[in-house]
C-alpha cells in the first residue's frame, strides 16, 4: 500500500487499473481510523479489484467555532488500519494541494440540507459535496462507501450524485458501535471518562424510541418528547436537535407513516456527536 499525497498521482495510478479493467472502490475519511471506517474500507475491498481511501481534514466543512485545529490525526496508525482492511492507496493531499489561494468553486445544495446538520452547522454541506465532488473527480472510482452514521450526509451525496449526473455508485454502510452503544466517532477521542460514560445517553435514548415506534407510536411530537426526557436526564448533555425527518427528503414529519429517520445531535461537554436510527415502514 502506498501513500499518495498530489492529485497527478493518485490519478495516474487510476488510470493505470481501469486500463486493465479493474474496479476502484473509494472510502473518503478524515483519518483518526476507527472500527467504523475500517467497515467501508473491507466492503470496499471487498467489492472492487483496487480501494482508495483519502484522508484530508477538509477545512471548508468546519465552522468557525469548530474543531478544526484540535481535530485528531495520526497517519501512521491509520495507514496500519488500511492495509489491514485491504485499501492499496492512501491519499493524503495538503490543504494547499487541494485549495488554490484562489479557490472559488462551490458545490452546494438546498432542500436536503436545510434542516438536521445544516441548520446547525449552515456551511458544512457546502465544504462537504465542494471536497466530495473534487474528491470524485481526483480518484474517479466506481464506487464510493459512505456510513449511515452521518445518514444526512449520505443523503446529500447520494443526491448530489443523482443532480449533477456523476457516474459513480454510492453505498451505504451501517453504523459500527462501541460494546456499549456508542457509535464510533473519531470525536469518542475528546470525551473524559465522565463524559465518555454520559455519552451511552444517545443510544439509549434511540433505543426506547425505536421500541416506541415498533409498538406502534406514529406521533412524531411524542418520539421527540420522548428522546428530549431521556437526554435531558443526562446533566453533562445539552440538545443541539432531535428530529424526526423522512429518510430522503430530510423533511421534517408529523406522523410516521412511511421510512423516517430518527435523528440526534448532542453536545456533551464541548464535543458534539450524532446518532441515528432508520424505521422503515
Ligand atoms: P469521517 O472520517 O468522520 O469523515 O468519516 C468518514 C466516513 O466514515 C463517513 O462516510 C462516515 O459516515 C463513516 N463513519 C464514521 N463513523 C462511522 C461508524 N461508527 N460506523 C460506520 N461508518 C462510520
Amino acid at each position: 500500500m502506498r501513500v499518495v499525497e498530489k492529485v497527478n498521482d493518485v490519478r495516474a495510478t487510476v488510470k493505470e487499473w481501469k486500463a486493465k479493467g479493474l474496479k476502484v472502490g473509494f472510502v473518503p475519511t478524515m483519518g483518526y481510523l476507527h472500527e467504523g471506517h475500517e467497515s467501508l474500507i473491507r466492503k470496499a475491498s471487498e467489492e472492487n479489484d483496487r480501494v482508495v481511501v483519502s484522508i484530508f481534514v477538509n477545512p471548508i466543512q468546519f465552522g468557525p467555532k469548530e474543531d478544526l485545529s484540535t481535530y485528531p490525526r495520526d497517519l501512521d496508525r491509520d495507514s496500519k488500519v488500511c492495509e489491514g482492511a485491504g485499501a492499496d492507496i492512501i491519499f493524503h493531499p495538503e490543504n494547499e494541494e487541494m485549495y488554490f489561494e484562489d479557490f472559488s468553486t462551490f458545490v452546494d445544495m438546498n432542500g436536503l440540507t436545510a434542516g438536521l446538520c445544516g441548520k446547525s452547522r449552515p456551511t458544512h454541506f457546502r465544504g462537504v459535496c465542494t471536497v466530495v465532488t473534487k474528491l470524485f473527480n481526483i480518484v474517479a472510482p466506481d464506487r464510493a462507501y459512505f456510513g449511515e452514521k452521518d445518514a444526512q450526509q449520505l443523503a446529500v451525496i447520494k443526491r448530489m450524485v443523482r443532480d449533477l449526473n456523476i457516474d459513480i455508485e454510492i453505498i451505504g454502510c451501517p453504523i459500527v458501535r462501541e460494546k456499549d452503544g456508542l457509535a464510533k466517532s473519531s470525536r469518542n477521542t475528546y470525551l473524559s471518562i465522565e463524559e465518555r460514560n454520559a455519552a451511552t445517553i444517545l443510544n439509549k435514548a434511540l433505543t426506547l424510541a425505536k421500541e416506541k415506534i415498533q409498538s406502534g407510536e406514529r406521533n412524531s411530537k411524542v418520539i421527540i418528547k420522548l428522546i428530549e426526557e431521556i437526554l435531558n436526564s443526562e446533566k453533562l448533555a445539552r440538545v443541539d436537535y432531535i428530529e424526526v425527518v423522512d429518510s430522503l427528503s430530510m423533511e421534517g414529519v408529523e406522523r410516521i407513516e412511511k421510512s423516517v429517520l430518527v435523528a440526534i445531535a448532542l453536545f456533551i461537554g464541548k464535543t458534539r456527536l450524532i446518532d441515528n436510527f432508520t424505521y422503515e415502514l
